[in-house]
């Protein structure tokens, strides 16, 4: 799967962004420090609405890593796609490995009014908050024999 990149600055929820965010795609790095200020982050299981080229709009209660100074959200791209897979694999097969974008977040009972399916894309969108921006960081650099 390839994380898809935003068009523009166009926002998609009514709701005001919120949230700085990093799709990490190093596995052997797990920011359990916040790649900015160095601050330890710490662990925030949330609702990430991803859009799937299908097009599906998808809720996903996600442990991620937020650093509260940098207010930057960091989920893992290893860790997303197994989600992403195992909630296809039986459904639509088809859609995995599809293009996807994580756009945003929404409130807890937003999630959870999602999860019993009742639930419209435009309702979605109305409590949806994208976030104020994407990131990118790079791991710190590892010690290496001289
Ligand atoms: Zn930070």
């Amino acid at each position: 799967m390839s994380p898809g990149k935003r068009q523009g600055k166009t926002r998609l929820g009514k709701q005001p962004p919120r949230h700085y965010f990093f799709l990490n795609p190093y596995q052997d790095a797990r920011f359990t420090s916040c790649p900015n200020c160095g601050g330890k982050t710490k662990q925030r299981k949330l609702p990430l609405v991803i859009h799937l080229e299908a097009p599906v709009l998808l809720n996903l209660n996600k442990t991620c890593r937020y650093c509260p100074f940098c207010d930057l959200l960091i989920a893992h791209q290893d860790e997303l796609e197994a989600h992403l897979v195992g909630i296809f694999l039986e459904r639509e097969p088809e859609m995995i490995g599809n293009d996807y974008l994580v756009v945003g977040t929404v409130d807890r009972p937003v999630w959870q009014r999602g999860n019993r399916g009742d639930l419209s894309v435009q309702e979605m969108l109305d409590n949806l908050h994208d976030f104020k921006d994407y990131l990118r960081f790079e791991p710190a650099p590892r010690w290496a024999p001289p």
